[in-house]
Formats: C-alpha cells, structure tokens, sequence
C-alpha cells in the first residue's frame, strides 16, 4: 500500500480509502448491509494497509456505521482513521448536532470519530450550518474529544465550493471527481485551490458509480490498443492517483476481489506516474464517455425510497446501459431488464422498490436530494418513452 500524506495533518493516510456505502447486502433486501460478509471484507481491506475508512448516516439505511462498529473490534479500530458525517437534510435545529454525533459514537462503538463531516454540503445546507451555528457545535465536540478534525463533504458549483472552503480553517474536505467530472461539481480547479491551501482532498465516486468499470465497446478498444494493460478499473483510479492533490480516493468496495484489485493498483500508483500516452488513452475515454451517458446518476440512491415505488437508479442505469452498448443483443437483454420492472401500481412493492419509470407521479420529494442535480420525474419520463415504447434515443437525447 502506498501512503501518502493528509494535508496539514500529521497523518499518513492509504492511497485507498475504504467507502462504506456499497457494502454486501442481505437477500431480498435493497439496502440492508450483510453484517458478517461487510466485517470480513472491512477487516480484509485493513489488513492489506487500508488506514482510512469512511462511512455515514444515511449509508445502508444506517446499517453501515453499526457494520464498522463491530469490524473496528478486537483492535481494528486504532490501527484506522475513521471518518463520518452529519447528515445535512435531518438536521433542523443546532441541538441536532448533539443527538447525531452520540449516535453515530453508540452506533460505531467508539469514544472518537477522527474527521467529522458535514455531509454532502451545498449553497442551501452551507447556509444551514451558518444560520445554526453548527460550526461552533463542531468545535465544541472537538474540545470534548468526541470528534479529532472538521471537514465538509461537497456536491454544487466551483463557485460555493470556493466560498465554503475560504469560510473556515478545514481539516479535509471530500468532493466528486473522476476523469468523466473535471469540469462539474468542485472541478479540478477546485482541486487544486483547496490543495494550494493545505487542506486533503479525499475523492468520491471515482468510478461515477460504477459507469467507469463498465465500459462502451469504443471505450474497451481504445483501451486494449494502449500499450498500457490495464482494467477499466484501474484506468479510473491512477488518473487519480496521479495527481498531487489527491489525498485519498475512496472505493465502495463489495467484494475481497475488488479489494485485492484496488489494493493492488494502489501499491502500483504514484504522483506523476502516467505517460503522456497514458494521459491520452484517458482524454478519449472521457471523450467516448461523455457521449454515451444520456444521465449522469451515480447510483448514490439519496433520492430513495421514491413514495411510488420507482427505483430510479436503476431506471436510470437500464437506459445508460443501452446507451453504452453497441451489441444488438446485449442492448435488448438491457431492455427486458427495464421490463423486469413493473409499471403496475397494483404489483409494485414499495419496499423493495421495483417500480418502472411510468410509475412517477411527479411528486418531486427525490429533487432535493440529488447532489446531481437531476430533473429525476423529466428524466424518467424520457426513459419511459425510450425503454417502455421503443422511441429512439435520439429523440430525446443528443439532438
Ligand atoms: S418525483 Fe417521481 S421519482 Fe421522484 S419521488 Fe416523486 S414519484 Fe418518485
Ligand atoms: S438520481 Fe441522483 S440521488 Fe438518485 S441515485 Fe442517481 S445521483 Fe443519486
């Protein structure tokens, strides 16, 4: 495992980080984490070096920080830094804070937390914390030592992320960033002004949910003709890895064979490693990328449970998915996965959520918890039109 260090901390921090929202889940259950399959691989990914854990509220229906609580036993717990968040959309008073952070303490089996986040800030939620005083509830949890250092989790403009990072002295803070996202969320310039200032820069959704390890044809061939083998994988992540102001890149990881894979990337990684070949080889993936993703969801599921029953992320990634396929075959397999789904209001299951995405009843409750920005019940009703009455894509996309 490579180290490296976390901004002015005194810390030296895996290049991997462990991101606890994709863990295991039980059967016939969307969400719920499997406790002793998430332990074992947790367990597994520290003893291969990973130091830095990050997990939070909301994750697995809050199954996630319980999950961590019982890995971190029998000694896992001081060889890690352990990283959660203050779940912005539920706090509504300043004695919030209070009730959360003793929460999450019970729930993760500890007396600390080392970084504590405000989670998933933007213009909106900054000016909750202000308006608050959440950041002086901050402060007082760390003179307590219930919490070790302060961050800020991020998804809006470079704009409010420039104005957040210059409202406090921050520890880290974490952002959206792939070779895909240079442009939106914090941006790379964004990057580079929190690095300039001292402050780690841990990324999320370095794979943008997992589009980036599921290649178009276009992409796959540029790739096998590089002189440089790789998986897409591993593409994703030493575009990362590369650049100096990245501290941490955070992997959901669900299985020991993802591990053992980033594990290994990481240990091969470096600041500055890649060829201007390599760089190119990226440049086009973006490129190929950039034309097939029709909606840019990375599966968070902050928007569910939708009140009709609709999955959208899985609506949403049946149509990215016959977006990216070139294969005939592979694109009408794609397409009986969207009729796996149900447009009955009287067979759908709310919990388990097997909703298509006729079933929007436009209630716009997902709106404001989509850090993407995504006009959900208007992208539904293309993907509707697209997959339940085989209307061309072009129709509504790429005109
Ligand atoms: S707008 Fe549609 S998808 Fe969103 S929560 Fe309401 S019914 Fe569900
Ligand atoms: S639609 Fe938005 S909130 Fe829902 S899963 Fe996709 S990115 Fe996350």
């Amino acid at each position: 495992m490579q180290y490296r260090k976390m901004g002015s901390l005194d810390w030296n921090v895996s290049a991997l980080g462990f991101g606890c929202m994709r863990l295991p889940t039980r059967r016939f259950t969307l969400m719920r984490a499997d406790t002793a399959k998430s332990v074992r691989l947790i367990r597994h990914g520290i003893d291969l070096g990973i130091n830095y854990l990050d997990t939070a509220w909301p994750y697995h229906m809050g199954d996630s920080e319980k999950v961590l609580g019982l890995a971190l036993q029998n000694g896992y717990r001081e060889r890690v830094h352990l990283v959660t968040k203050l779940f912005m959309p539920l706090v509504r008073k300043t004695e919030d804070f209070d009730r959360f952070l003793n929460t999450q303490l019970e729930r993760l089996r500890t007396d600390y937390i080392d970084i504590y986040l405000f989670h998933a800030l933007n213009a909106g939620e900054f000016e909750k914390v202000k308006r608050l005083g959440l950041i002086d509830e901050m402060e007082r949890a760390q003179q307590q030592g219930r919490i070790r250092h302060i961050g800020f989790s991020f998804h809006d403009t470079l704009p409010v992320f420039r104005e957040i990072i210059d409202f406090y002295n921050w520890d880290m803070t974490q952002i959206q960033y792939n070779y895909m996202d240079t442009a939106i969320q914090a941006t790379t310039e964004g990057l580079a002004y929190a690095h300039a200032k001292g402050i780690a820069t841990v990324i999320m959704e370095p794979l943008k949910g997992g589009v980036l390890a599921n290649p178009p044809a276009e992409a796959l061939a540029v790739m096998n003709a590089s002189a440089h083998k790789r998986t897409p994988v591993d593409w994703a992540l030493q575009f990362l890895w590369n650049r100096p102001e990245v501290t941490v890149v955070l992997s959901g990881m669900g299985s020991q064979r993802m591990i053992d894979e980033n594990c290994a990337g990481a240990e091969r990684s470096g600041i500055g490693s890649l060829s201007a070949e390599e760089e190119k080889v990226i440049a086009e993936l973006a490129e190929i990328y950039r034309r097939k993703v029709l909606v840019p969801c990375t599966a968070c599921r902050y928007c569910m449970p939708c009140p009709a029953g609709v999955n959208i992320p899985q609506n949403f990634a049946i149509l990215n998915n016959v977006s990216m396929d070139s294969n005939i075959l592979m694109r009408w397999m794609r397409r009986w996965g969207y009729r796996k789904l149900t447009g009955s209001k009287a067979r759908v299951n709310k919990e388990k959520a097997n909703g298509n995405a006729s079933l929007c009843v436009r209630c716009n409750q997902c709106l404001k918890h989509c850090p993407q920005e995504i006009a959900i019940p208007d992208e539904l009703e293309k993907v509707h039109a697209i997959m339940g009455k085989w209307q061309h894509v072009d129709r509504h996309y790429r005109s």
